[in-house]
């Protein structure tokens, strides 16, 4: 079976508990299948984005007895690739450019309608405000959104999740996309591309036939399969996990420095010690 699993955080805070499930679990599962794990840096966000960071990771990581597969890929050297799947998506007339804050969407969306969600996993649902403004009129501090009322998919499109909360197939449609998450952002202003366009290119750059990844993700999962449609991208399997959670329940966060791996690591903790801590 061809296997291509991947890891792929932001440096942008130390790498926590969470963190070393995820990397740890996608690791020896390619490593059980006898396929292939590689390690991404999504460095998309230049404002955040460390090399210190960066560099924890690989130290972490090695720490904790991963090695991966060939050279890292580094979001920061592909914004060209980003580029020219906007250029592709505007050229078929499905993007357009966006300036609502936050505060306009909330208005826009006036009177809360009693079973219809209003929050999508990129927060607030999107009701289309900037849909008639054309890619010409595009500003400095705009985002770009694609225009699901202009997108079509020529066939049933779904994809296949094996975590156990979601297991089985889970179709994807415009009307679903319309209803939970409204346009997706394509584009953030100040960033070559918003994470869900990123990730879709950097996983068929790389060749991954699954990500597995937390549990936290599982709704973006509709976007991206949307998207990989949308720039004729081969679709992927995806495992969601669940998540790490405090002793409290609250899902671990980068500030929650108390869980880095580098403090357990200075404090004499042990790779098995981090192994049995996330339940592997
Ligand atoms: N970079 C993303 C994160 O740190 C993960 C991307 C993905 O697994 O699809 O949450």
């Amino acid at each position: 079976m061809n296997f291509v699993t991947r890891f792929a955080p932001s440096p942008t805070g130390p790498l926590h508990l969470g963190h070393a499930f995820s990397a740890l679990l996608a690791h020896d599962t390619a490593r059980a299948v006898g396929g292939q794990f590689l390690l991404r840096i999504d460095d998309l966000d230049q404002t955040r984005a460390r090399s210190t960071w960066e560099d924890l990771i690989y130290e972490d990581l090695e720490w904790l007895g991963i090695r991966w597969h060939g050279p890292v890929r580094k979001q920061s050297n592909h914004f060209e690739d980003y580029q020219d799947a906007i250029n592709n998506l505007a050229n078929k007339g499905l993007i357009y450019p966006c300036r609502c804050k936050r505060r306009d969407i909330e208005v826009a969306l006036d009177a809360p309608q009693e079973g219809v969600p209003r929050f999508g996993p990129d927060g607030l649902i999107y009701p289309g405000t900037c849909r008639n403004r054309s890619m010409q009129d595009r500003q400095s501090g705009d985002a770009l959104r694609l225009d699901l009322s202009k997108a079509t998919l020529v066939e049933p499109l779904a994809f296949t999740e094996t975590g156990q909360a979601h297991l089985g197939t889970h179709h994807v449609t415009i009307d679903h996309l319309q209803t939970h998450v409204g346009d997706p952002v394509i584009a953030r202003s100040g960033m070559a591309a918003s994470y869900h366009l990123a990730v879709v290119i950097d996983d068929a750059a790389s060749g991954i036939t699954h990500a597995i990844r937390g549990e936290d993700l599982f709704d973006a999962s509709y976007i991206q399969r949307f998207l990989q449609a949308q720039l004729n991208l081969p679709p992927i399997e995806y495992h969601h996990h669940p998540l790490v959670r405090d002793d409290n329940g609250k899902r671990l966060a980068k500030r929650d420095d108390a869980r880095a791996i580098s403090n357990y690591r200075a404090d004499g903790a042990t790779p098995d010690y981090i192994r049995k801590m996330v339940g592997l």
